[in-house]
C-alpha cells in the first residue's frame, strides 16, 4: 500500500523567515551581518515505518559565517535535537545531514524547511522556503486533474477530481444523468430526458458530462468500468483535508479520493454522509408495476459497502471521469 509519502522539491531558497531571538533586528541587518546561504540540495524523505520519516540532504553553506547546525524543521514542529548532527564543517564544503521524525500522521499535509542555526540551541534559526513537501500522495503535482493509473486490467485511467472540481477533495457539480450543467432543482419536470431515450450508454457523446467539460480523452466511466473498480479496489471510509469519503487503492498500490456529499433531489440535498457518482449506463428498471427511467452508479455508504447500484436519472449526482 502507498500511503500519503511523496515529494516534491524546490531547488533555489527564496525568503528568510527566523526565531524569537531575531525579532528585534530587520531583514536587512540580518543579511547584512551573517550573509549565510544554505544551499540544500538532494532533499528526500523516506519513510521507513507508518509513523516515522527520515529525512536527508545534502548542504554546503557560503558566506562569511560558519553556522553551529544545519537541520530540518517540520512545519508546525519543533525541530528535534537528537535528530540534528552538529554541522562541524567549513563554509562551503558539502555535508550530508539527516533527521527522523515520528508520529507523522498519514491523513496531514507536512513541509519542511531546512534550518541554519547559529550560537547554540536557543539563539538564530533562520528557515528557508521548503525544499521538500510531503503532499496527500494521491496525485504526482498539483496541476490537476490527472489521470491515476491504479491498475486495473483493462487498462482504464482515472481522474482524481470530480467534474467541475479543481482538487481531489473538492465536490464538483452534481449533474442529472445526461445533463451537462447544474441547477436549484432536481426533479422529473425539469429533467431534460425524462422517458427519452438517448442510448444505453452516453460515454462520449454529447450528454456525457466529463466528455463535454473536461473534453478529449476524459468521459462518463461505463456500469463495467464502476464494477471493475469496486472489484479490483480496496476502500477505506477517511477524510481528505477534512472532507468526508472513501479511499480507494488500486491494485498497484495508487489511490483516489471519493467525496462523499449525498445526492440532490428536488431542491434537497439528502445523504449527505453517502457518495453517488454516475455511470454512462442507462437502465430501463421494471419494478414489476412500471418502469423506471434509471442510470447506473457507484454507491458508497458510511464504513459499510461500496456497490454499483441504479438511482432515478433526475436525481443530481457527482461524476468522476475516465480515460482509456
Ligand atoms: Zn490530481
Amino acid at each position: 500500500m502507498s500511503y500519503f509519502w511523496k515529494v516534491g522539491l524546490q531547488s533555489q531558497i527564496l525568503n528568510w523567515g527566523f526565531s524569537h531571538d531575531f525579532k528585534a533586528l530587520t531583514d536587512e541587518k540580518k543579511f547584512a551581518r551573517f550573509s549565510i546561504v544554505p544551499d540544500f540540495s538532494d532533499v528526500k524523505l523516506i519513510r521507513d515505518k507508518e509513523d516515522s520519516t527520515l529525512l536527508q540532504a545534502s548542504a554546503k553553506v557560503s558566506g562569511n559565517y560558519l553556522p553551529q547546525d544545519l537541520g530540518f524543521t517540520l512545519f508546525e514542529q519543533e525541530i528535534l535535537e537528537d535528530g540534528i548532527p552538529s554541522f562541524g564543517g567549513s563554509l562551503g564544503a558539502p555535508k550530508e545531514i539527516y533527521a527522523s521524525y515520528f508520529d507523522m500522521s498519514k491523513d496531514k499535509r507536512y513541509e519542511v524547511y531546512p534550518t541554519v542555526k547559529l550560537f547554540g540551541w536557543d539563539a538564530l534559526t533562520f528557515l528557508a522556503e521548503p525544499s521538500a513537501k510531503e503532499s496527500d500522495g494521491l496525485c504526482p503535482d498539483e496541476n490537476h486533474p490527472h489521470a491515476i493509473d491504479l491498475g486495473l486490467p483493462s487498462g482504464t485511467k482515472w481522474c482524481c477530481c470530480n467534474v467541475g472540481a479543481s482538487k481531489p477533495e473538492e465536490y464538483g457539480g452534481y449533474y442529472a444523468w445526461g445533463e451537462t450543467s447544474e441547477k436549484s432543482y432536481y426533479g422529473w419536470d425539469n429533467y431534460a430526458y425524462h422517458d427519452i431515450n438517448i442510448g444505453s450508454d452516453i460515454a462520449g457523446t454529447s450528454y456525457d458530462v466529463a466528455y463535454i467539460r473536461m473534453g478529449h480523452p476524459w468521459c462518463m466511466p461505463s456500469l463495467v468500468q464502476q464494477q471493475e473498480l469496486v472489484n479490483y479496489c480496496s476502500y477505506q471510509w477517511t477524510q481528505l483535508n477534512g472532507v468526508n469519503g472513501i479511499l480507494i487503492t488500486g491494485p498497484n498500490g495508487s489511490q483516489i479520493f471519493l467525496s462523499a456529499a449525498g445526492i440532490r433531489s428536488g431542491d434537497e440535498l439528502i445523504r449527505t454522509d453517502r457518495g453517488y457518482y454516475w455511470s454512462s449506463s442507462h437502465n430501463w428498471n421494471y419494478d414489476g408495476v412500471e418502469v423506471d427511467d434509471d442510470a447506473y452508479n457507484l454507491q458508497f455508504r458510511t464504513s459499510t459497502h461500496w456497490l454499483c447500484d441504479d438511482s432515478a436519472s433526475k436525481n443530481g449526482c457527482f461524476v468522476r471521469a475516465v480515460c482509456p
